[in-house]
């Protein structure tokens, strides 16, 4: 039976269903949208429009998404007096597909925060900073990590791409083409961290010279680096299914197993038997590639590899294009879908999702940029790249493929926004016009 929410109204359309792992999806899927604080004002409409516009291009009317209002952050407060309500995380499970924009962190000692502007104060009522009487509220833990624990997102997904025309550090930033399955929920992340001294630190410290004989400093602090094989399957598996449903050539197993031989060597080894256990007919791994047919991939498999963490990061550089889909434990998993992003010319452009296996929620990755809410100004690519994979995710690849279009040629054509163009024009780019958020979004709709 349908929930009965209080403020969300589902409109039209067709719920998403998850049958056998699989999405079942309507011609008119209903997709949760949560604009997010400050700039999502901005880039949640012009993520819209361009979807919209594509959606139809692509299927000439036939298909269309049917946009849910969620809310959260300070529609969240306006609407049911919390930055976090209960209903929107049940309205997301309901629909299963949700869209956001980025969400106000506190991250100071001060005892309150303002959802408009991000300043922090001691205070409830009246902001010090903008003035606005109806934004805050008491401190919070993050909003994104608690949709991470409250829907189990276990999989933080990072398409890294380049755009030709984007000013970018790296030499062959042209051949950057992969996307990172980071685990999202164990690890050093899994908050077993310690303080030296503390009666947790002190008696992990006599338990393991007791047990092992080895000595720890006892004025160490000590953090716990768990990491499960349930975990680790079925990170490796959501990876996997990725590079089988979209037709990608590779999956990499990342990891530090020459070091931390039973929690990053297993997540390997435990990746290397789901893909033999579950995906046997599809995968051919490096070893048996080159063992017993010579080097030559067969037609239509995924080859399955692994990679020490460390040579990654050189690898991203300098030959990136052998690199297809990245399947990576927590904390080095972090640090990678950051300076994937930095050799594609920064953070503006990436796009991102996390995923369980019945819910994905598509994200803006970049913050809430305060001070330019409302002036239709930031660029809106990180969400409208969050929604190309979205639309990949219904299964939508020709409308996905036509917004990227659009946003290359327009790139190409020097139409960007204003951080683009400061870029170009300090690399003495000729012909470069900066354009609004909303104009950016224009400028891929005229060029799909
Ligand atoms: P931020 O990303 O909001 O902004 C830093 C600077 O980056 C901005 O001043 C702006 O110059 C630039 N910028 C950001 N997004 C841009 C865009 N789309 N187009 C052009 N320029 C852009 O980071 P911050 O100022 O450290 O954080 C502000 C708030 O956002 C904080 O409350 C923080 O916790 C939160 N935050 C949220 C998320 C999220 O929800 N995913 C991520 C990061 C930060």
């Amino acid at each position: 039976m349908a929930p009965q929410f209080k403020e969300v109204k589902i409109p039209q359309g067709d719920l998403i269903q998850v049958q056998d792992g699989k999405l079942v999806v309507g011609d008119h899927p209903v997709i949760g949208t949560l604009r997010g604080d400050g700039i999502g004002l901005d880039i949640t409409p012009a993520m819209q429009a361009v979807v919209n516009a594509a959606v139809q291009k692509a299927y000439g009317g036939k298909k269309a998404i049917a946009w849910c209002p969620l809310y959260a952050g300070l529609e969240g407060l306006h609407h049911y007096g919390t930055e976090f309500p209960e209903e929107t995380v049940e309205a997301i499970k309901y629909l299963k597909v949700a869209i956001k924009g980025p969400f106000t962190t506190p991250i100071g000692e001060e005892t309150h925060v303002c959802l408009y502007c991000a300043h922090q104060q001691n205070h409830p009522g009246k902001c010090d900073k903008c003035g606005k009487e109806d934004g805050v509220t008491p401190r919070f833990r993050s909003i994104n990590v608690r949709f991470r624990q409250a829907l189990d997102l276990y999989a933080c997904v990072r398409p890294v791409r380049y755009f030709e025309g984007v000013p970018a550090p790296n030499k062959y930033a042209n051949k950057v083409n992969f996307i990172i399955f980071r685990e999202n929920t164990e690890d050093v992340y899994a908050g077993h961290d310690f303080e030296r001294g503390s009666d947790v630190a002190t008696a992990i410290i006599e338990l393991v010279r007791q047990k092992t004989g080895r000595q720890i400093r006892l004025d160490s602090g000590i953090g716990v680096k768990p990491i499960s094989l349930f975990g680790s399957k079925r990170l490796v598996r959501k990876a996997l299914r990725w590079a089988v449903q979209q037709r990608l050539p590779s999956v990499t197993l990342v990891h530090k197993g020459n070091i931390m031989k039973f929690t990053e060597g297993s997540f390997c080894k435990w990746g290397y038997e789901v893909a033999a256990e579950e995906f046997g007919d599809v995968t051919i791994t490096e070893k048996k590639l080159w063992e017993e047919l010579g080097g030559k991939m067969p037609e239509g498999k995924v080859l399955v590899k692994d990679r020490i963490a460390d040579s990654i990061f050189q690898q991203i550089q300098t030959r990136p294009d052998e690199y297809s889909v990245l399947a990576v434990p927590n904390l080095n998993g972090d640090y990678l879908s950051d300076a994937a992003i930095a050799l594609v010319g920064g953070l503006g452009l990436g796009p991102g999702a996390n995923m369980s296996d019945d819910y994905a929620m598509f994200e803006a990755t970049h913050g809430t940029a305060p001070k330019y809410t409302g002036l239709d100004k930031v660029n809106p690519g990180s969400l409208i790249l969050s929604a190309v994979m979205m639309l990949e995710h219904l299964g939508w690849s020709e409308a996905a493929r036509l917004i990227i279009g659009g946003m290359e040629r327009a790139i190409q054509a020097g139409v960007v926004t204003y951080d683009l163009a400061r870029l170009m024009k300090a690399e003495g780019r000729p012909g470069v016009r900066e354009v609004s958020c909303s104009g950016f979004g224009q400028a891929i709709i005229e060029r799909m």
